[in-house]
């Protein structure tokens, strides 16, 4: 069931949904307070308040993007300032550099983010695991001074962040490793936060329509 905000318009969020568990992060922003609707094509995005680039197989929702013109029309909306949220395929496709890892032949992506992102980076025996992960910037009351509870992260065969420009506010670590990162109007996790039932990052995304400036970003750095 959603959770309706009182006396708020719900933002229209849009799930690309070509590939992967979109249907996961659909369910989430419902729960999390907006409406959500599959995108896939580039009229599709001109609807949205937001969009997320859902966890899956990075190379081949880059190269169904571009097949459906998506990669074009998200890149414009990026520069117009719209919230997008990328989580885990979603993150490499974001970043603006495939820093390890890359597909032979190439791996698209909308080289949106300054950041450089490591794909398959955990290593082979702990391809997929779940930790707790400290991530100040989604607890409910930041200005409590209050910790929240650590937010699940469930790691599949994830990417981190090796490296990132001076406009990236690193949000949360797991060990030394970035895996969640802000800048401006973007948001990007190696972990799977729509697959937990704990909204918080959705949330937090929420929270950055209309306010992509950063203002609300509450990294740690
Ligand atoms: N390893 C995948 C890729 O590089 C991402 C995994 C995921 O989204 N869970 O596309």
């Amino acid at each position: 069931m959603a959770v309706s905000t009182k006396n708020e318009k719900r933002p229209r969020i849009g799930v690309v949904a070509l590939q992967g568990d979109y249907a996961a992060h659909l369910q989430a922003i419902e729960v999390a307070g907006g409406d959500a609707f599959p995108v896939r094509t580039a009229e599709d995005v001109a609807g949205a308040d937001g969009l997320i680039l859902p966890g899956g197989e990075s190379t081949t929702i880059g190269r169904l993007m571009a097949r459906y013109g998506l990669d074009t029309a998200i890149s414009e909306a990026a520069r117009q300032g719209t919230p997008i949220f990328g989580t885990c395929a979603g993150m490499i496709l974001l970043a603006s550099r495939i820093a390890r890892g890359e597909k032979q032949g190439g791996q698209p992506t909308l080289g949106l983010m300054d950041i450089g992102v490591a794909r398959n980076a955990f290593g082979r025996q702990v391809d997929s695991f779940e930790a707790n992960i400290d991530a100040p910037c989604v607890t409910d009351a930041p200005a409590s001074g209050q910790h929240a509870e650590p937010v699940r992260g469930v790691f599949i065969r994830a990417p981190y962040i090796e490296e990132s420009g001076p406009e990236v506010d690193i949000l949360a670590r797991f060990e030394d490793k970035v895996v969640l990162a802000r800048q401006g109007n973007l948001l990007a996790s190696a972990f799977h936060p729509e697959l937990t039932g704990d909204t918080r990052v959705h949330r937090y995304f929420l929270r950055m329509i209309g306010t992509s400036s950063a203002e609300d970003k509450n990294g740690d750095e």
